[in-house]
């Protein structure tokens, strides 16, 4: 049966950190284009804290590293994005239920998880120019691929289709949260730095999942 083992997880992690380090100057542009220009930065930062711990924190189970995790980030990152991805990983462990391994189903849960805490967090919905229009649009994706009964790693795929296809409907749109929101028609013409990152994230989990 499909498993995803702690070794899975602890890589996509690491691949999470190292790629935020390529891709800062990348999210910061986007984030100086209608935000303050720290996106990359704040990821960065919080991703290094993470880094700094992980061999110490993934001696621990699924639920207590997640939770690790997500409290690094929120402790360590200032700004909006620090406090709605810290939501994402703390929550995303819970339905790991204290595992070291997890089958399909049981991940898809931790990503459902995870995507509605943001939402619970940011009070954000499609369409207002943040992270969710590329979250919530996977989610959903992923529910529809798993009902339909596709591999783990093709629905997957659909996922992260959805969420870059959620960062790209972004451009045209007006912000309706976050600082963005300022800048009115300004706005428009730009993707949203929150929305890009999320699919630098979908992207690890999708990129290290076994066939
Ligand atoms: P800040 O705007 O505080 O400098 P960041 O630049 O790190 O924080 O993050 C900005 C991103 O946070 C935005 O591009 C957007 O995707 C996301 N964001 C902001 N507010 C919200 C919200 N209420 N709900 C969801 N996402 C949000
Ligand atoms: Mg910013
Ligand atoms: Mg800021």
């Amino acid at each position: 049966s499909y498993v995803l083992d702690k070794a899975y997880f602890v890589k996509v992690i690491e691949d999470l950190a190292a790629i935020v380090e390529e891709q800062r100057d990348y999210l910061t542009g986007l984030d100086s284009a209608i935000g303050d220009g720290d996106h990359g930065l704040n990821l960065s930062i919080g991703f290094r804290e993470v880094s700094k711990n992980l061999s110490e924190w993934q001696k621990e189970n699924l639920t207590i590293l997640f939770k690790k995790i997500g409290m690094a980030l929120l402790g360590k990152v200032g700004g909006s994005a620090g406090p709605l991805y810290g939501s994402l990983f703390m929550k995303m462990g819970e339905p790991a239920g204290g595992k070291d391994v997890v089958d399909f189903n049981e991940f898809c849960n931790m990503l459902k998880a995870g995507i509605e805490a943001v939402e619970m967090r940011g009070k954000a919905v499609v369409g207002e120019k943040t992270m969710v229009d590329a979250l919530r649009p996977a989610l959903d994706a992923l529910t529809k691929a798993v009902e339909d009964g596709v591999a783990p790693k093709i629905a997957f795929e659909k996922m992260l289709d959805s969420a870059k296809a959620g960062r790209e409907s972004t451009i045209p749109l007006i912000a309706k949260k976050g600082r963005a929101m300022r800048l009115g028609e300004r706005a428009i013409g730009h993707v949203d730095p929150g929305s890009a990152s999320s699919c630098i994230i979908l992207e690890m989990f999708y990129k290290n999942m076994p066939q």
